[in-house]
């Protein structure tokens, strides 16, 4: 732990009973943890921060980030109903993000490629003009209606471009084909960036901690594309996802990537696993301007309509 070596080029021992003179064996100060990094010459870290990834170096010289947290959230980009997989109604989901004190809730559920989900054309617009009512009894709460597409083994996504452009905001993910080569992964993942109506990656390793490896890509090479299109990269807070991870997060930021943190919520009680998220986030050294569902509602949707190359 690099802050006991602190302390001990300092002629002090430092536990987790407090901090001590190593001569003498005096505490020194135990009360709180301000009180001992300040006598180790540090500003006080945060937990998520102390992985020693450069959060010493950057204590000493001032420049820790000002971590996102639940509060700075102004809204969730992904989320599902029993349209799809989900087990609540656009109703009863449309209520949960309500409580959440949300300025904007995206409803995104899944494009007919995934082929168990049996989505229509026919649903999903039928979907949009229950969403278009529900709005009226929410004056504070601007409903996004999305979709989640797949990204298919070339990259490509469900629908046309007409039928694309009718929706505010599209989250495109991998969920099949996890097993191609790392080139061909990059491919289908820089092709999917590029298409102007792909707004998120969903989990992007998508991996199930336990049960199914992270996909392998060429992640620099993807981060960069994502960039430089204004594709953002989602942090997925469900448990057994958390995706992307920390140490890709911080990756991703060094190379100018922005992130939504989502809950992808299958059912009300998933919106509670939002705080997994944003701990990840906090892990990956995130701020509430690398996260666009921190943004308001205008600058969000400036972002969507991403960059003309
Ligand atoms: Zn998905
Ligand atoms: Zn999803």
């Amino acid at each position: 732990m690099r802050t006991r070596e602190i302390a001990v080029r300092a002629g002090l021992k430092l536990s987790e009973y407090g901090l001590f003179d190593a001569g003498t064996n005096d505490l020194i100060v135990s009360e709180t943890e301000e009180q001992v990094y300040d006598r180790l010459g540090l500003p006080w870290i945060a937990p998520p921060l102390r992985e020693d990834q450069g959060e010493i170096e950057a204590a000493l010289d001032g420049s820790l980030p000002a971590l996102v947290t639940v509060d700075d959230l102004k809204g969730d980009l992904h989320s599902h109903t029993d349209l799809t997989d989900g087990t609540a109604s656009l109703e009863e989901m449309v209520r949960a993000a309500s409580a959440r004190g949300l300025s904007y809730y995206a409803i995104t559920d899944h494009a007919p490629n995934l082929f168990m989900q049996r989505m229509t054309d026919e649903k999903m617009l039928a979907q949009r003009e229950r969403i278009r009512a529900l709005q009226a009894e929410y004056p504070g709460l601007t409903l996004l209606h999305g979709a989640e597409l797949n990204i298919d083994p070339d990259g490509e996504v469900d629908w046309d471009v007409g039928f694309l452009s009718g929706f505010d905001i599209c989250v495109a993910s991998v969920h099949s084909h996890f097993t191609q080569t790392p080139e061909e992964m990059t491919r289908r993942f820089v092709r999917a960036c590029e298409n102007p109506h792909v707004h998120v990656i969903g989990h992007p390793m998508a991996r199930l901690i336990g049960r199914r490896s992270p996909v392998d890509a060429d992640w620099d090479e993807v981060f960069r594309c994502a960039a430089r299109t204004g594709t953002a990269m989602e942090i997925d807070s469900f448990p057994d996802r958390l995706d992307l991870p920390s140490d890709l997060i911080r990756r991703a930021r060094r190379l100018g990537v922005k992130f939504a943190i989502d809950t992808d919520a299958h059912a009300v009680g998933h919106h509670r696993n939002i705080r997994y998220g944003v701990g990840t986030a906090q892990r990956g050294w995130l701020t509430p301007d690398d996260v666009i569902n921190t943004w308001p509602l205008d600058r969000l949707r400036a972002f969507l309509a991403k960059p003309t190359p």
